[in-house]
């Protein structure tokens, strides 16, 4: 059985971004453990600000929702509340996300790429992810468990890709489960924005992995795709 680790800088950024590979991951009984660094309480929940809710209602809302959207996905779900706007990156926090490694022992692990120019939280969640990947990995590392292995890394995709020199490397087929991403997505609804905006770039994907998946019929299809960045090689003993 495989285990899955998503790292979210925010509340929401796995359900718009990686729903789709953690559905597929717990459809075929695998694990799949999200670690939230924070509520995205007051960088990405506008409406609620808007509204004129105290930052502790906030954190309690995005709570409930990433809640319920893991919960559609079949995944677990973890908050450190290390505060958003800024996030800010500390040998605590990288301790605490080497114990989360140790503990998931990840086959695959998912975060946000390392460039982001709208969004300084987002890169820092993906250095320390990274970090603490590799601290997991040392055996002389002070934390519970065994080290960890080699989990390929993928980055999953920003709001503005073109922005954040995005070029995914690796389409992934996520028809079979959109309609869980979708349910996921509406349990957002401090980001309802969001929901049409990433049906709607599942469907570009899905047609970019369709041209990249065999030859060009020009036959109607409804394929939805998730873009990734593959970050270490592919290790394999055959080229294929
Ligand atoms: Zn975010």
């Amino acid at each position: 059985m495989g285990s899955l680790l998503v790292v979210s800088a925010h509340a929401g950024d796995f359900v718009w971004r990686a729903a789709g590979a953690i559905a597929l991951a717990t459809a075929r009984g695998d694990r799949a453990k999200v670690l939230c660094l924070s509520f995205g309480e007051r960088g990405e929940s506008a409406k609620a600000w808007r509204e004129g809710k105290p930052l502790e209602e906030i954190k309690a809302m995005r709570r409930a929702e990433a809640s319920a959207a893991a919960e559609v996905l079949g995944a677990d779900i973890e908050f450190i509340d290390a505060g958003d706007y800024p996030l800010l990156e500390s040998p605590e926090l990288v301790d605490r996300m080497v114990r989360v490694y140790r503990e998931v022992n990840p086959s695959v692990v998912l975060t946000h790429p390392l460039a982001d120019p709208y969004n300084g939280d987002h890169p820092a969640a993906a250095r320390m992810a990274l970090q603490a990947r590799v601290l997991a990995q040392a055996i002389g590392y002070d934390a519970p468990g065994e080290p960890l292995g080699a989990p390929p890394v993928f980055f999953f995709e920003p709001h503005q890709p073109e922005q954040s020199d995005f070029k995914p490397n690796v389409l992934l087929d996520i028809t079979s489960v959109f309609d869980t991403k979708r349910k996921a997505m509406e349990c957002l609804p401090a980001q309802q924005h969001m929901w049409d905006y990433y049906t709607d770039l599942a469907k570009r994907r899905g047609v970019q992995l369709k041209r990249n998946a065999g030859p060009n019929l020009g036959l109607p299809h409804n394929t939805m795709g998730e873009a990734y960045v593959r970050l270490y090689p592919q290790v394999t003993g055959e080229l294929a």
